[in-house]
């Protein structure tokens, strides 16, 4: 028995470097990232009736649909590429701040003063905010604010606060995903670089457009957007966050062009500053 054990040793050993010898690295998994994409995407809702999607330059947007109106990220005010006014904004229901850097936050006082909008912020930005003027009745839950986690309905508008890898002068940053009563499902990045629970929100919430940040340096760049897109699998995205500062991208057609490489299926929809989109009703996946 006691020479058996060296020699039952060295068959351990031996069967060790042999294996290691067939050993070629780390298999490459059939992910979202991999050469394929295996599973097809969630199945999307039917759009019932048209929503309108207006870019008004950096991460500012206006989403019309079946007489609602909602600002996301409302930087109208020293917004070097925002062709309208803060003053000309007249209607709006809900506004949704995604973090609380001044390019975001812009003029959602001014605007929900001037409107009665309510505005949905995380918890400690909604404080902030009224502590700079904003009435505890102009947010959400009589001042609350709220955090990420759970879809909240006001207003049959269903919003889910997603995570966004970036930082924020009160609370932490965060994504929109708003799905409206006509079927239709956006989902607003905020800013942030490119995150593998992507992935689970497009599970969870199958969606038809993502507004993207493409700009590089503070968010996500051409690159990792373009990836982005094998996470989140929208029908349609419509790049944002780039051709403000001279730091950013100044166009979009690196990412048109990586789109097309990653991720064919998806429309891009390349917008001017003040150029409306309209999802038209129907099927989209
Ligand atoms: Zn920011």
């Amino acid at each position: 028995m006691k020479r058996l054990i060296p020699i039952l040793g060295m068959i351990v050993v031996l069967t060790m470097l042999l294996s290691a010898a067939n050993w070629v690295g780390p298999a490459r998994l059939p992910g979202p990232l991999g050469p394929e994409t295996s599973l097809p995407p969630a199945p999307k809702p039917k759009v019932e009736t048209p929503v309108t999607i207006t870019w008004l330059g950096h991460s500012a947007f206006k989403l019309e649909s079946e007489g609602k109106t909602i600002f996301i990220d409302p930087w109208i005010t020293d917004n070097p590429t925002c062709p309208i006014q803060v003053g000309d904004i007249t209607v709006a229901d809900l506004i949704l701040v995604t973090h609380d850097h001044p390019d975001h936050v812009g003029d959602t006082i001014a605007i929900a003063t001037a409107t009665g909008a309510t505005v949905v912020a995380m918890y400690e930005t909604a404080a902030k905010l009224q502590e700079d003027g904003l009435p505890p009745e102009n947010v959400l839950y009589g001042g609350a604010g709220r955090n990420i986690g759970g879809a909240i309905e006001i207003d049959g508008i269903t919003l889910i606060m997603t995570e966004a890898v970036h930082s924020s002068e009160t609370g932490s940053p965060a994504g929109y995903i708003i799905k409206l009563p006509n079927g239709a499902t956006i989902y607003h990045a905020g800013d942030t670089g490119i995150f593998a629970n992507m992935q689970v929100y497009e599970a969870l919430y199958p969606m038809h457009i993502a507004l993207l940040p493409i700009g590089s340096v503070f968010t996500m760049d051409a690159g990792e957007a373009a990836k982005s897109l094998r996470l989140l699998r929208p029908a349609i995205a419509i790049p944002m966050h780039f051709g403000t500062f001279d730091i950013l991208a100044p166009n979009a057609d690196e990412f048109v062009k990586l789109a097309k490489k990653e991720a064919p299926t998806v429309h891009v929809i390349v917008l001017e500053p003040g150029q409306s989109y309209t999802l038209e009703p129907g099927n989209y996946q």
